[in-house]
């Protein structure tokens, strides 16, 4: 019997020894760490050995193929000894992929790609499809493909998980964007990211569709280098060359395959970067065969996703706006775009290599006062200070942050967390920091 080995037991692990058990392989899971209890009890369930708090190489060393989980780095020593030996490393998303017949549609990009993912669902979801959510977000795709079936599935995909994928091949990719993400995984080189995102492209047939922002430099760069089999559909703000889908005179208009068009106002998520989101979830309804009539209503009636530019509260006259998702320079950037009054940005955390120089226009322009949220407030003194706005220094946590913000904001302004920063210096997550603010404010 083949032997397949599972590193680390989050959703996607535990997700991907279950479906690995129930095709009848010989399946063991290691994780470095604690196993949540859940995840115990699902292992448990399907009688599937396991082990945390360390890996036990002899147990490892022997698989026939390992599912590495999307958290666990490259250059970490049980991955670099497997890679040594020839042992194939591939992704959960990989793994399942073997397993279903589904049309596959998959988002990715530095940001937006949870919005657009969600979006696309409800889309789905909306005109009744049977549709499956999966990758970043809810239940995993092993998880689903072992348990239910589905005829689509809309799958969020990181460019770690794009890291093991092989043979994988996205009936529709999307791909947002490409600004400097994580290059603290990439040897801080900027193409082997470039290279990661692209890699939802591979395998692609000219049955497939790809769908991409047509002002992007590098995917523009990129497109020319690989020359894709798949279908293009770029979409951009306005009507220019290449783009099949933009606004002109108000209306969102999408040109193929089908004519679209709706009022650009009823669209329910605003912004310009929330444009883009509802052009690429609105050409892949389209492509999938959805009435025009289901999108309308659905782009409409999008509820929006929690901690991207969430409306918290107004508190005597100040509103307070969460987005907390905001990990990098380039999210705040469209954060800082959408606002529409004087604005004290809360700003701050694990430091992942960031250039600010991208915000630094926009923070002149639309920033009343800077808030520093962080464990190491240096480098944010050293690029921001010398604008001359009042700024608060806060390395304690939520509580201190959101005081301080209410303190340096006036009446008819708002206070945004959008901190361009991993949240691990003061918070267990992005969520984690998220709520707490929301807490504090509603506190205030
Ligand atoms: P991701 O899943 O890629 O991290 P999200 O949809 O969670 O992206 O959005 C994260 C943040 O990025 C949002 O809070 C918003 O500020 C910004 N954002 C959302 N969509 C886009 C986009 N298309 N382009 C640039 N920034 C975006």
């Amino acid at each position: 019997m083949k032997r397949i080995v599972i590193l680390g037991a989050g959703e996607s692990g535990a997700g991907a020894a279950v479906l690995a058990k129930v095709k009848g392989f010989e399946t063991f899971v290691s994780d470095m760490s604690a196993i949540k209890d859940k995840y115990k009890s699902l292992l448990d369930s399907h009688a599937i050995a396991w082990e945390e708090g360390h890996h036990t190489e002899e147990l490892i060393l022997n698989a026939d193929e390992v599912i590495k989980s999307p958290g666990i780095p490259n250059e970490a020593p049980i991955v670099l000894k497997l890679k040594e030996q020839g042992t194939p490393i591939i992704s959960e998303i990989e793994f399942a992929g073997r397993y279903t017949d589904a049309k596959m549609i998959c988002i990715t990009g530095s940001n937006g790609k949870t919005t657009t993912t969600s979006l696309i669902y409800h889309i789905f979801k909306s005109a009744n499809l049977n549709v499956g959510l999966a990758g970043n977000i809810g239940k995993s795709l092993a998880l689903q493909v072992a348990e239910d079936h589905h005829d689509y599935y809309i799958i969020e995909l990181s460019s770690f998980q794009l890291d093991n994928m092989y043979n994988f091949r996205a009936n529709i990719a999307v791909l947002m964007n490409i600004t400097p993400d994580h290059l603290d995984r990439y040897n801080h080189c900027m193409q082997n990211y470039v290279d990661a995102k692209f890699r939802i492209t591979q395998n692609q047939t000219p049955e497939d569709a790809f769908i991409f922002w047509n002002d992007d430099p590098i995917i523009k760069h990129e497109l020319a280098k690989h020359g894709l089999k798949a279908h293009l559909y770029p979409f951009a703000a306005v009507k220019e060359e290449g783009a099949i889908a933009y606004v002109e005179d108000h209306e969102v208009k999408i040109t193929e395959p089908l004519a679209f068009n709706m009022e650009q106002e009823e669209l329910a998520l605003t912004g310009q970067h929330n444009l883009y989101n509802s052009l690429a979830a609105g050409i892949s309804a389209n492509l999938a065969g959805i009435t025009n009539e289901n999108i309308r209503k659905a782009l409409s009636d999008f509820k929006g996703v929690e901690h991207r530019l969430e409306k918290v509260a107004r508190v005597r006259g100040i509103d307070f706006i969460n987005d907390s998702k905001a990990t990098n320079v380039n999210s705040c950037w469209y954060a800082l775009q959408s606002m529409t009054t004087k604005t004290v940005l809360i700003i701050g955390g694990k430091d992942k290599g960031n250039d600010y120089t991208e915000i630094e226009d926009l923070v002149r322009e639309k920033c009343s006062a800077l808030v520093y949220l962080g464990l190491h407030n240096e480098k944010l003194h050293e690029f921001f200070d010398r604008f001359g706005l009042p700024v608060a220094d806060v390395n304690t946590g939520m509580q201190d942050a959101v005081e301080a913000a209410y303190k340096l904001a006036k009446k008819g302004e708002t206070v945004l967390l959008s901190p361009c920063c991993a949240s691990f210096d003061l918070f267990t997550s992005y969520e984690d920091r998220g709520e707490q603010f929301k807490k504090y404010v509603t506190e205030l």
